[in-house]
This record gives structure tokens, sequence and C-alpha cells, in this order.
């Protein structure tokens, strides 16, 4: 319902899911919705490559590959990110944790916070390979405004051309075909069990990721306000 109040205090939100599943897209309307910070670990490497920072060249070989950056270094840097004073009321985590060393390394960061935090909870979007495969390699990226569009799914008006501020449209090095099964195999064995790690934690729910991307938000929103005990405070958002 349009005017809705966002919640009071969000919290710590996780979206899961598999490369492509749709957390970025998710992740964004959250943030506008609920005023709270996107951290994608994907974005904050993908910055330091871009500015050459030492983090930056360790990443890029392992990125490029489709290989999974270390834990110890991702750790460090959602640390870091975390302690910033837009992260007070919430934030929602992107494409972390991404192995159980990550997810159980979060445990300790909270437990260790526990008096001043509100607890974690999870969402997971789920989707068959098949249209993971086309969202990833149709998926295309404005460089000025981050918008994500996708040639077979959500086509700009004009081919390759940003609709909002006109710049040509990219395609991340590694959503090409030979790295998205790279990512794939580096889900399947590592990110999976992270999903379980959550579902077994309780306060995790999930999602039909096939659906149109607004009703995939509408039962994201339902899902977490159930979660945070405000289900029904107020329409969907
Ligand atoms: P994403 O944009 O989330 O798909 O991330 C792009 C790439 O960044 C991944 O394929 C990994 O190489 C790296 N990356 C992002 N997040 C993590 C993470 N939590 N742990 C390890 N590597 C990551």
């Amino acid at each position: 319902m349009a005017g809705e109040s966002p919640l009071s205090a969000p919290g710590p939100v996780l979206l899961l899911g598999a490369p492509g599943a749709g957390k970025g897209t998710q992740a964004k309307q959250l943030m506008a919705a609920w005023m709270i910070p996107q951290i994608s670990t994907g974005d904050i490497l993908r910055g330091n490559v871009a500015r050459q920072t030492q983090l930056g060249m360790a990443a890029k070989s392992l990125m490029d590959r489709g290989d999974l950056v270390g834990d110890d270094l991702v750790n460090s840097m959602v640390a870091d990110r975390l302690a910033q004073a837009d992260c007070v009321r919430g934030y929602i985590l992107d494409g972390y944790p991404r192995t159980l060393q990550q997810a159980r390394w979060l445990d300790a960061h909270f437990q260790n916070k526990q008096a001043e935090t509100i607890p974690l909870i999870a969402v997971n979007i789920r989707i068959s390979y098949t249209s993971l495969m086309r969202r990833i390699t149709g998926r295309r990226t404005c460089p000025v405004c981050q918008r994500i569009y996708n040639v077979h799914l959500q086509p700009p008006v004009q081919d390759g051309i940003c609709d909002v501020d006109g710049a040509t449209l990219t395609q991340r090095a590694d959503d090409k075909e030979e790295v998205v099964a790279e990512r794939m195999k580096a889900y399947d064995s590592l990110t999976a069990p992270v999903i379980d790690h959550y579902r077994a934690q309780g306060r995790f729910a999930e999602v039909d990721g096939e659906q149109p991307v607004e009703k995939v938000f509408a039962d994201v929103v339902t899902q977490l306000r159930r979660l945070r005990g405000q289900a029904g405070a107020g329409g969907v958002r």
C-alpha cells in the first residue's frame, strides 16, 4: 500500500540465493522502501578492482575466474562496512555470507554485539537453473546509475542504452557463459550449505524468485515483516 511507513527498525536482513536469483534487484527496492543500505560484497569488491586497491588486486583474478574471494578478506571488508553509521537501523546483506565460514563469522560478530543487536533474519530467493542462466547471461548494468536490465526480460527502450541517463550498458565480465558455470559450481558446493545453516537457525523464509519482480518484492517484504513479528502492520511495506 503506497504511503505506508517502513519498519522503524528493520535490523539486519540477509538476502540469499544463487547468482542471478534477483538479490541485487530486490535489495535495491528494499533499500529505497526501508531506507537502509544494501551491502553487496560483490559491488564492494568490484569497486576495489576498479580503484586498483590492494584488496581489488588480490580479488580480481579470482573474480574473473568465477571463484570466491578468501573468507578472511571478505569478513574484514564486511566488518568495516557494518561499523559505518548508516547501518545503525539495519542493512541488507546481498551476496554475503557465501560460505559456512563466513556465516559462522557473522554469527560470532552478532554474539559479540548481542546487547544492542536486533536478530538477523534471512530470506532465500529460489529459482531454477534454466532461469538463472537466462538472467545472468542477459544481464546488463548501467555504469552510471547502476540500474540493472536484462536483454531478454527487461530490455532498455533503446538497445544497449540506459533509459535513465543514456549511458552505454555494460556486461559484467563474470556474467559470460563460461564463467557463470564456475560461479554455479562454487555456489553448489560452498554457498548452498549456508541456506541450510540459516534454515536450521529459524528466522528464515523462502520466496519463489520465478515470479515477476514486483510479486517477488511483495513476498520478500511480507516474509521479512512476518519474521520481525510485524505481519499486518500496514500493507506490504
Ligand atoms: P556477486 O556480484 O555477488 O555475484 O559477486 C561477484 C564475485 O565477487 C563472486 O563471483 C566472487 O568472486 C566475489 N564475491 C562476492 N561476494 C563474495 C563473498 N561473500 N565471498 C567470496 N567472494 C565473493
